[in-house]
Protein backbone atom coordinates (compact mmCIF):
# COMPACT_ATOMS: atom_id res chain seq x y z
CA UNK A 1 0.00 0.00 0.00
CA UNK A 2 1.38 3.46 -0.72
CA UNK A 3 2.16 5.58 2.38
CA UNK A 4 1.20 8.87 2.52
CA UNK A 5 4.32 10.73 4.80
CA UNK A 6 2.63 13.75 6.75
CA UNK A 7 5.37 13.63 8.88
CA UNK A 8 6.53 16.89 10.37
CA UNK A 9 10.04 15.97 10.78
CA UNK A 10 12.45 14.64 9.56
CA UNK A 11 10.22 14.93 7.01
CA UNK A 12 9.61 13.47 3.84
CA UNK A 13 12.08 13.48 0.94
CA UNK A 14 11.85 13.47 -2.82
CA UNK A 15 11.55 9.18 -4.07
CA UNK A 16 14.09 10.39 -6.68
CA UNK A 17 16.74 11.65 -4.58
CA UNK A 18 16.16 8.92 -1.94
CA UNK A 19 16.87 6.47 -5.03
CA UNK A 20 20.01 8.49 -6.13
CA UNK A 21 21.43 9.12 -2.56
CA UNK A 22 20.62 5.29 -2.04
CA UNK A 23 22.41 4.07 -4.76
CA UNK A 24 25.50 6.47 -3.49
CA UNK A 25 26.03 4.70 -0.72
CA UNK A 26 27.18 1.76 -2.34
CA UNK A 27 28.50 2.92 -5.59
CA UNK A 28 29.33 6.68 -5.72
CA UNK A 29 29.57 8.51 -9.22
CA UNK A 30 30.37 5.00 -10.86
CA UNK A 31 33.67 4.73 -8.37
CA UNK A 32 33.36 1.68 -7.15
CA UNK A 33 33.20 2.90 -3.71
CA UNK A 34 30.69 4.51 -1.22
CA UNK A 35 30.17 7.75 -0.76
CA UNK A 36 30.50 6.90 2.71
CA UNK A 37 34.18 5.37 2.01
CA UNK A 38 35.60 8.19 0.31
CA UNK A 39 37.88 11.02 1.51
CA UNK A 40 35.60 14.19 1.97
CA UNK A 41 38.95 16.18 0.63
CA UNK A 42 38.49 13.74 -2.51
CA UNK A 43 37.46 15.85 -5.59
CA UNK A 44 34.19 13.78 -5.88
CA UNK A 45 33.33 14.83 -2.44
CA UNK A 46 34.30 18.53 -3.02
CA UNK A 47 32.72 19.08 -6.22
CA UNK A 48 29.23 18.02 -4.22
CA UNK A 49 30.15 20.36 -1.27
CA UNK A 50 30.69 23.15 -3.71
CA UNK A 51 27.60 22.45 -5.63
CA UNK A 52 25.36 22.15 -2.65
CA UNK A 53 26.98 25.66 -1.13
CA UNK A 54 26.05 27.16 -5.11
CA UNK A 55 22.75 25.69 -5.08
CA UNK A 56 21.57 27.14 -2.37
CA UNK A 57 22.69 30.56 -2.86
CA UNK A 58 20.67 29.91 -6.41
CA UNK A 59 18.00 29.45 -5.46
CA UNK A 60 18.18 31.82 -2.60
CA UNK A 61 19.00 34.53 -5.60
CA UNK A 62 22.02 35.78 -3.61
CA UNK A 63 25.07 36.87 -4.74
CA UNK A 64 29.16 37.50 -3.46
CA UNK A 65 28.24 39.23 -0.67
CA UNK A 66 26.95 36.14 1.07
CA UNK A 67 28.39 32.52 2.03
CA UNK A 68 26.37 29.30 2.42
CA UNK A 69 28.05 26.81 4.68
CA UNK A 70 26.80 23.20 5.54
CA UNK A 71 27.25 22.82 9.12
CA UNK A 72 26.60 20.32 12.48
CA UNK A 73 24.54 20.51 15.33
CA UNK A 74 21.56 20.97 13.55
CA UNK A 75 19.09 24.39 13.99
CA UNK A 76 19.65 24.39 17.80
CA UNK A 77 23.39 24.96 17.69
CA UNK A 78 22.64 27.72 15.73
CA UNK A 79 20.40 29.65 18.42
CA UNK A 80 24.01 29.44 20.27
CA UNK A 81 26.06 29.62 17.42
CA UNK A 82 24.43 33.05 15.74
CA UNK A 83 24.55 35.18 19.11
CA UNK A 84 28.13 34.51 19.68
CA UNK A 85 28.91 35.41 16.09
CA UNK A 86 26.78 38.32 16.19
CA UNK A 87 25.63 39.52 19.95
CA UNK A 88 27.94 42.39 21.27
CA UNK A 89 25.64 44.82 22.86
CA UNK A 90 22.00 43.41 22.79
CA UNK A 91 19.92 41.27 20.30
CA UNK A 92 16.07 41.79 19.31
CA UNK A 93 13.78 38.52 19.09
CA UNK A 94 10.52 37.79 18.46
CA UNK A 95 8.70 35.14 20.32
CA UNK A 96 6.12 32.92 18.12
CA UNK A 97 6.46 29.28 19.55
CA UNK A 98 8.26 26.84 20.91
CA UNK A 99 11.47 27.11 18.73
CA UNK A 100 11.70 30.65 18.71
CA UNK A 101 11.76 30.57 22.77
CA UNK A 102 14.57 27.89 22.26
CA UNK A 103 16.73 30.83 20.37
CA UNK A 104 15.62 33.00 22.75
CA UNK A 105 16.78 31.33 25.91
CA UNK A 106 20.22 29.92 24.01
CA UNK A 107 20.55 34.05 23.00
CA UNK A 108 20.66 34.72 26.91
CA UNK A 109 23.41 32.81 27.44
CA UNK A 110 25.40 34.78 25.06
CA UNK A 111 24.06 38.38 26.00
CA UNK A 112 21.26 41.05 26.25
CA UNK A 113 18.10 39.98 24.50
CA UNK A 114 14.94 41.94 24.13
CA UNK A 115 12.13 40.21 23.11
CA UNK A 116 10.11 43.04 21.19
CA UNK A 117 7.18 41.13 20.72
CA UNK A 118 5.26 37.99 21.40
CA UNK A 119 2.23 35.86 20.63
CA UNK A 120 2.22 33.54 23.58
CA UNK A 121 -0.77 35.68 25.05
CA UNK A 122 -2.84 33.27 22.29
CA UNK A 123 -0.88 30.43 22.13
CA UNK A 124 1.15 31.05 19.42
CA UNK A 125 -1.87 31.00 17.50
CA UNK A 126 -0.55 34.67 15.09
CA UNK A 127 2.11 36.07 14.19
CA UNK A 128 2.69 39.55 15.96
CA UNK A 129 1.99 42.42 14.13
CA UNK A 130 2.86 45.45 16.43
CA UNK A 131 6.54 45.65 17.26
CA UNK A 132 9.14 48.16 17.23
CA UNK A 133 12.71 47.40 15.97
CA UNK A 134 15.51 48.87 18.31
CA UNK A 135 18.08 50.66 16.14
CA UNK A 136 20.26 50.13 18.27
CA UNK A 137 20.33 46.55 18.68
CA UNK A 138 22.72 44.02 16.66
CA UNK A 139 19.98 42.33 15.16
CA UNK A 140 16.51 41.16 14.82
CA UNK A 141 16.06 37.59 15.21
CA UNK A 142 12.91 35.70 13.82
CA UNK A 143 11.50 32.29 13.13
CA UNK A 144 9.38 32.12 9.36
CA UNK A 145 7.70 29.10 10.05
CA UNK A 146 6.49 27.91 13.42
CA UNK A 147 6.46 23.85 13.45
CA UNK A 148 4.65 23.05 16.07
CA UNK A 149 1.72 25.47 16.52
CA UNK A 150 1.63 25.99 12.22
CA UNK A 151 2.01 29.88 11.54
CA UNK A 152 4.68 31.22 9.35
CA UNK A 153 5.50 34.89 8.20
CA UNK A 154 3.63 36.03 5.05
CA UNK A 155 5.69 39.39 5.24
CA UNK A 156 8.89 40.03 6.89
CA UNK A 157 10.18 42.82 9.01
CA UNK A 158 11.11 45.63 7.27
CA UNK A 159 14.11 46.09 9.79
CA UNK A 160 17.44 48.89 9.95
CA UNK A 161 19.32 46.34 11.49
CA UNK A 162 20.39 42.90 10.57
CA UNK A 163 17.65 40.42 10.36
CA UNK A 164 18.15 36.62 10.99
CA UNK A 165 15.88 33.80 10.72
CA UNK A 166 15.55 30.49 11.40
CA UNK A 167 14.15 28.86 7.97
CA UNK A 168 14.04 25.49 8.86
CA UNK A 169 10.79 24.03 8.15
CA UNK A 170 10.22 26.52 5.58
CA UNK A 171 13.46 26.67 3.46
CA UNK A 172 12.80 26.84 -0.25
CA UNK A 173 9.31 26.29 -0.39
CA UNK A 174 8.66 30.31 -1.50
CA UNK A 175 10.09 32.71 -2.97
CA UNK A 176 11.32 35.60 -0.71
CA UNK A 177 13.60 38.26 -0.50
CA UNK A 178 16.91 36.43 0.89
CA UNK A 179 18.94 39.46 0.61
CA UNK A 180 16.92 41.21 3.11
CA UNK A 181 18.60 38.66 5.43
CA UNK A 182 21.68 38.41 7.33
CA UNK A 183 21.50 35.13 8.57
CA UNK A 184 19.65 32.72 7.44
CA UNK A 185 19.94 29.06 8.98
CA UNK A 186 17.76 25.79 8.41
CA UNK A 187 18.37 22.50 9.38
CA UNK A 188 18.15 20.40 6.68
CA UNK A 189 16.06 17.72 8.00
CA UNK A 190 12.37 19.55 7.53
CA UNK A 191 12.52 20.42 3.79
CA UNK A 192 15.84 19.76 2.81
CA UNK A 193 17.75 16.20 3.64
CA UNK A 194 18.25 13.90 6.28
CA UNK A 195 19.16 15.13 9.65
CA UNK A 196 23.24 16.26 9.95
CA UNK A 197 23.44 19.18 8.83
CA UNK A 198 22.08 22.74 9.10
CA UNK A 199 22.69 25.14 5.93
CA UNK A 200 24.19 28.44 7.21
CA UNK A 201 24.21 31.71 4.54
CA UNK A 202 25.08 35.00 5.90
CA UNK A 203 25.99 38.10 4.38
CA UNK A 204 29.79 38.50 5.00
CA UNK A 205 29.94 42.00 6.19
CA UNK A 206 28.12 40.68 9.91
CA UNK A 207 30.86 38.76 10.92
CA UNK A 208 33.84 40.26 12.83
CA UNK A 209 32.23 42.70 15.05
CA UNK A 210 32.17 41.37 18.68
CA UNK A 211 35.89 40.57 19.43
CA UNK A 212 34.73 37.37 20.96
CA UNK A 213 37.89 34.73 20.36
CA UNK A 214 35.22 31.61 19.46
CA UNK A 215 36.09 28.30 19.25
CA UNK A 216 36.82 27.07 15.88
CA UNK A 217 33.74 24.61 15.37
CA UNK A 218 31.71 27.61 16.26
CA UNK A 219 33.21 30.69 14.39
CA UNK A 220 31.50 31.45 10.84
CA UNK A 221 33.98 33.69 9.26
CA UNK A 222 36.40 30.16 9.69
CA UNK A 223 34.19 28.17 8.68
CA UNK A 224 34.04 29.89 5.30
CA UNK A 225 37.52 30.10 5.00
CA UNK A 226 37.86 26.74 5.43
CA UNK A 227 35.09 26.17 2.51
CA UNK A 228 32.78 24.62 4.79
CA UNK A 229 35.28 21.61 5.25
CA UNK A 230 36.78 22.75 8.32
CA UNK A 231 36.73 19.10 9.90
CA UNK A 232 34.82 16.06 8.50
CA UNK A 233 31.41 17.39 6.97
CA UNK A 234 28.45 15.18 7.30
CA UNK A 235 28.90 13.62 3.58
CA UNK A 236 25.51 11.58 2.97
CA UNK A 237 23.27 15.12 4.77
CA UNK A 238 24.69 17.31 2.05
CA UNK A 239 25.14 14.66 -0.87
CA UNK A 240 20.95 14.74 -0.22
CA UNK A 241 20.32 18.43 0.33
CA UNK A 242 22.22 19.11 -3.21
CA UNK A 243 20.11 16.61 -4.58
CA UNK A 244 17.28 17.88 -3.28
CA UNK A 245 17.90 21.51 -4.33
CA UNK A 246 19.12 20.54 -7.71
CA UNK A 247 15.53 18.56 -7.41
CA UNK A 248 13.64 21.76 -7.51
CA UNK A 249 16.43 23.46 -9.82
CA UNK A 250 15.82 20.99 -12.60
CA UNK A 251 11.86 21.08 -11.92
CA UNK A 252 11.80 24.75 -11.88
CA UNK A 253 13.13 26.25 -9.23
CA UNK A 254 11.25 28.28 -6.77
CA UNK A 255 8.32 29.53 -8.32
CA UNK A 256 7.03 25.78 -9.22
CA UNK A 257 8.12 24.42 -5.30
CA UNK A 258 6.19 27.61 -4.27
CA UNK A 259 2.69 26.88 -7.11
CA UNK A 260 2.53 23.72 -6.25
CA UNK A 261 2.92 24.19 -2.12
CA UNK A 262 -0.04 27.07 -2.76
CA UNK A 263 -2.20 24.15 -4.30
CA UNK A 264 -1.37 21.95 -1.40
CA UNK A 265 -2.16 24.34 1.10
CA UNK A 266 -4.92 25.67 -0.17
CA UNK A 267 -6.47 22.21 -0.84
CA UNK A 268 -5.81 21.21 2.45
CA UNK A 269 -7.31 24.36 4.60
CA UNK A 270 -10.49 24.51 1.88
CA UNK A 271 -11.46 21.20 3.66
CA UNK A 272 -10.63 22.03 7.17
CA UNK A 273 -12.95 25.30 6.82
CA UNK A 274 -15.93 23.57 5.01
CA UNK A 275 -15.88 20.12 6.83
CA UNK A 276 -18.49 20.00 9.86
CA UNK A 277 -15.94 17.92 11.80
CA UNK A 278 -12.71 19.72 12.05
CA UNK A 279 -11.44 23.38 12.73
CA UNK A 280 -8.11 25.13 12.16
CA UNK A 281 -5.87 26.27 15.60
CA UNK A 282 -4.61 29.69 14.06
CA UNK A 283 -5.43 32.75 12.44
CA UNK A 284 -6.32 32.61 9.22
CA UNK A 285 -3.73 35.10 7.95
CA UNK A 286 -1.30 33.52 9.60
CA UNK A 287 -1.28 30.01 8.53
CA UNK A 288 1.65 28.34 7.27
CA UNK A 289 1.43 26.48 3.83
CA UNK A 290 4.12 23.88 5.53
CA UNK A 291 2.58 23.06 8.66
CA UNK A 292 -1.58 23.01 9.25
CA UNK A 293 -2.78 22.09 12.53
CA UNK A 294 -6.47 21.46 13.16
CA UNK A 295 -8.10 19.47 15.33
CA UNK A 296 -11.08 17.39 15.83
CA UNK A 297 -14.54 18.91 17.27
CA UNK A 298 -15.66 15.77 18.56
CA UNK A 299 -13.17 13.95 20.24
CA UNK A 300 -15.25 10.72 21.06
CA UNK A 301 -14.88 9.77 17.27
CA UNK A 302 -11.38 10.58 17.23
CA UNK A 303 -10.69 6.31 16.88
CA UNK A 304 -12.80 6.19 13.55
CA UNK A 305 -10.70 8.92 12.44
CA UNK A 306 -7.42 7.39 12.88
CA UNK A 307 -8.46 4.04 11.56
CA UNK A 308 -9.55 6.15 8.58
CA UNK A 309 -6.11 7.04 7.97
CA UNK A 310 -4.74 4.76 8.70
CA UNK A 311 -6.71 2.59 6.33
CA UNK A 312 -5.73 5.30 3.57
CA UNK A 313 -2.16 5.01 4.74
CA UNK A 314 -1.68 8.33 5.99
CA UNK A 315 1.17 8.92 8.02
CA UNK A 316 2.41 11.67 10.77
CA UNK A 317 -0.46 13.31 10.51
CA UNK A 318 -0.74 13.40 14.68
CA UNK A 319 0.31 16.70 16.37
CA UNK A 320 3.42 17.83 18.27
CA UNK A 321 3.24 16.19 21.44
CA UNK A 322 2.82 19.29 23.27
CA UNK A 323 -0.44 20.71 21.59
CA UNK A 324 -1.79 17.66 20.45
CA UNK A 325 -4.87 17.64 17.64
CA UNK A 326 -3.67 17.02 13.89
CA UNK A 327 -1.01 18.29 11.91
CA UNK A 328 -0.94 18.15 7.89
CA UNK A 329 2.84 18.79 7.10
CA UNK A 330 3.30 20.01 3.63
CA UNK A 331 6.92 19.80 2.91
CA UNK A 332 7.71 20.34 -0.71
CA UNK A 333 8.47 16.51 -1.13
CA UNK A 334 4.42 15.95 -0.15
CA UNK A 335 2.76 15.58 -3.68
CA UNK A 336 -0.65 17.10 -4.10
CA UNK A 337 -1.95 13.78 -4.12
CA UNK A 338 -0.69 12.69 -0.52
CA UNK A 339 -3.55 15.89 0.57
CA UNK A 340 -5.95 14.61 -1.66
CA UNK A 341 -6.39 11.17 -0.04
CA UNK A 342 -6.14 13.28 3.07
CA UNK A 343 -9.64 15.50 2.10
CA UNK A 344 -10.94 12.77 1.09
CA UNK A 345 -10.47 10.77 4.09
CA UNK A 346 -11.42 13.85 6.24
CA UNK A 347 -14.97 14.29 3.82
CA UNK A 348 -15.89 10.71 3.98
CA UNK A 349 -15.54 10.75 7.61
CA UNK A 350 -17.83 14.06 8.30
CA UNK A 351 -20.48 11.90 5.62
CA UNK A 352 -20.44 9.00 7.97
CA UNK A 353 -20.51 10.94 11.82
CA UNK A 354 -21.19 14.47 11.36
C1 LIG B 1 12.89 21.32 13.99
C2 LIG B 1 13.20 22.75 14.19
C3 LIG B 1 14.32 23.17 14.92
C4 LIG B 1 15.27 22.19 15.59
O1 LIG B 1 16.10 21.68 14.65
P1 LIG B 1 17.31 20.68 15.01
O2 LIG B 1 18.01 20.58 13.70
O3 LIG B 1 16.69 19.40 15.49
O4 LIG B 1 18.14 21.33 16.05
C5 LIG B 1 14.56 24.52 15.04
N1 LIG B 1 13.74 25.43 14.48
C6 LIG B 1 12.65 25.07 13.76
C7 LIG B 1 11.80 26.11 13.15
C8 LIG B 1 12.35 23.72 13.61
O5 LIG B 1 11.27 23.35 12.91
Amino acid sequence: MKIHNFSAGPGILPHDVLRKAAESVIDFNNSGLSLLEISHRSADFEQVMQQARSLAKELLELGDDYEALFLQGGASLQFHMAPLNLLKNKAAYINTGNWASEAIAEARKVGEVNVIASSEDRKFTYIPTKYTIPIDADYLHITSNNTIFGTQWKEFPQAEIPLVCDMSSDIFSRKIPANQFSLIYAGAQKNMGPAGTTLVVFKKDILGKTGRNLPKMLDYELQYKKDSMFNTPPVFAVYASMLTMQWIKDNGGIEWIEALNKIKAKTFYNEVDSNPMFEGTVEKPFRSYMNGTFVLKNTAVEQEFERMLKEAGISGLKGHRSVGGYRCSMYNALPLESIKVLTNVMREFANKFA
